[in-house]
């Protein structure tokens, strides 16, 4: 079978050929830049209408199954922000520094025990019949008041969950680590364990 994951981001990419490949699926994983399409805008206000709208466009224009997500992260006492807006928190798009700066900045005053805060993920698969699959996945943890860690992007440096090591930023787990216990890793193995079945592109 022939997927096509809808994202030009090279982590995501990695992720999700490894879960792909682990479940015995997609011989043959294709992204954006292969097919050359442009990046579709995300202009939903849920993570699963973004998800969505990034698959569906990938599945009309190649006529193969498509797979997307969308993620964030979702702080409690923000009442859920900065959610569809994590990558572009500091008002452009993807400048993950200034994002988890301006983000420790509106925390400073919040203590330990309102610092609790989620991944979200959507992960979605599209066909071009138009039948669609949706799961999510979300990993629950409390934000430091300084970075920790090298591993990951966005926000993992301020993310710390409890591990049997002790408490750790997503940004000290190694990749399989992270990917075991992540929102995204949670909604594909879901997606792919109840919606697509090995080398048939029929979801069950
Ligand atoms: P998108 O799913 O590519 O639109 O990513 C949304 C944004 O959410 C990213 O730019 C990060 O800021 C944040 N985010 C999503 N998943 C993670 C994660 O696993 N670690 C850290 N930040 C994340």
């Amino acid at each position: 079978m022939t997927l096509v994951l809808a994202t030009r981001n090279r982590g995501k990419l990695a992720e999700l050929s490894t879960i792909l490949a682990d479940a015995g699926l997609a011989e043959e994983v294709l992204d954006l830049d292969a097919v050359h399409i442009p990046d579709t805008r995300e202009t939903g206000v849920t993570f699963q209408e973004n998800a969505l709208l990034k698959a569906r466009e990938v599945a009309a224009l190649t006529g193969l199954p498509a797979i997307a997500d969308d993620s964030g992260l979702a702080v409690d006492v923000l009442g859920g922000a900065p959610g569809v807006f994590s990558a572009r928190w500091c008002g452009r798009h993807g400048d993950d520094q200034a994002n988890l700066d301006l983000l420790l900045a509106q925390l400073s005053d919040v203590p330990a025990e309102h610092r609790s805060a989620r991944f979200l993920c959507a992960a979605v698969a599209v066909w071009p019949d138009g039948r669609e699959a949706v799961e999510v996945g979300e990993l629950r943890g409390v934000l430091t008041t300084s970075p920790r860690g090298d591993n990951g992007f966005g926000y993992d440096p301020i993310f710390e969950v409890q591990t049997p090591a002790g408490p750790r930023t997503t940004a000290e787990l190694d990749a399989a680590g992270k990917h075991a216990i992540s929102h995204r890793g949670r909604a594909f193995r879901a997606l792919v364990a109840r919606h697509l079945v090995p080398g048939d592109p029929t979801p069950i």
